[in-house]
């Protein structure tokens, strides 16, 4: 289990890296939804999403140890910060896409020096890939949220989001492998318990929700949200038992919901953000609790443009 001194640690060793995104809010919308609603905006981190935090805290620590190559499994966001951060600190990166990934995620990941290696399309088949060439080169496999130094990176966001904002009442998180919120939960409730840590899924992606409700971790196969950063089909081994131990509910969201999150996000708060970064809001405005003050978490901003006119309908 991870506690609130390794996520001060962690702020600590990615000080220099990350930034402390802003909180943004909207009249309007707390009218609209009749509670004072806050946007925590990740979507504004460094390479477009938080997972810098969890593989900033990483990388660092790693390379103290002398390491010179690290390796990743993501054609997305965490590909794209173990990229950067590896280039920022002058080590080599390597990571394994999808034969068919998109053009302007391999451009991201290119554009930070980090090699592609290009297998099969399971997340799967990339994982054994990618643990395969650590074991060759002598690098160091970083996963994506199933890891102490991950989570607690990720953490670091509930720590700005307790030092931005008092008398906070719920705080709505989204939930792919529960990095993000195994760290925040623990960042909140291991400073202040009263505050309601709430999830958000997909409803297509329930796996959490499910292996919450049933008190073990349950796969629920292949899924095709349109939040392709919530696709995950089992809840991490080391993040399950955090979110059991500190998460207060997860609600679930229909696809038209997130769309619907992200064009109002889009009109009211001018904000571009991706699908998965929607989710959260889509939360709070589904479950509206009604006079609270809540901080929704946007995760990320990485958003394929051509699928913009569908996200729209
Ligand atoms: C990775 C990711 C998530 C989910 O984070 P987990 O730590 O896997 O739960 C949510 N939103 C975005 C934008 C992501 O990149």
């Amino acid at each position: 289990m991870i506690d609130l001194r390794l996520i001060r640690e962690a702020r600590e060793r990615i000080g220099d890296i990350v930034k402390m995104t802003p909180m943004m809010s909207s009249e309007t919308i707390a009218k609209d939804i009749g509670n004072d609603l806050f946007f925590k905006c990740e979507h504004l981190q460094k390479t477009g999403a938080f997972k810098i935090r969890g593989a900033s805290n990483k990388v660092i620590y790693e390379a103290q140890k002398n390491t010179q190559h690290v390796i990743a499994a993501s054609s997305g966001n965490h590909g794209q910060a173990v990229a950067y951060i590896a280039n920022q600190l002058g080590i080599t990166s390597t990571i394994v896409v999808p034969e068919n990934a998109a053009a302007c995620k391999k451009n991201a990941i290119q554009a930070y020096n980090g090699n592609l290696e290009f297998c099969g399309t399971t997340s799967e088949e990339r994982i054994e890939r990618a643990k395969k060439i650590s074991e060759e080169n002598n690098a160091v496999f970083i996963p994506p949220y199933d890891d102490p130094f991950i989570m607690a990176g990720q953490g670091t966001a509930g720590l700005e989001i307790l030092d931005q904002l008092d008398g906070i009442d719920e705080v709505y998180i989204p939930i792919g492998g529960g990095g993000l919120i195994s760290g925040i939960a623990t960042a909140i409730k291991e400073s202040n318990p009263r505050i309601r840590v709430i999830g958000v899924e997909p409803a297509i992606a329930n796996d959490t929700y499910l292996s919450f409700k049933e008190g073990k971790r349950i796969n629920i196969g292949a899924n095709d949200t349109i939040a392709d950063g919530l696709r995950t089909s089992i809840p991490g081994e080391l993040t399950f038992p955090v979110v059991q131990r500190y998460v207060d509910d997860i609600v679930l969201v229909e696809e038209q919901e997130i769309m619907n999150s992200f064009t109002y996000i889009l009109t009211r708060m001018k904000q571009l953000i991706e699908p998965s970064g929607a989710v959260s809001a889509a939360g709070a405005m589904k479950r509206k609790p009604e006079g609270k003050r809540i901080v929704a978490l946007i995760s990320g901003g990485n958003v394929d443009t051509e699928i913009i006119p569908q996200l729209l309908k």
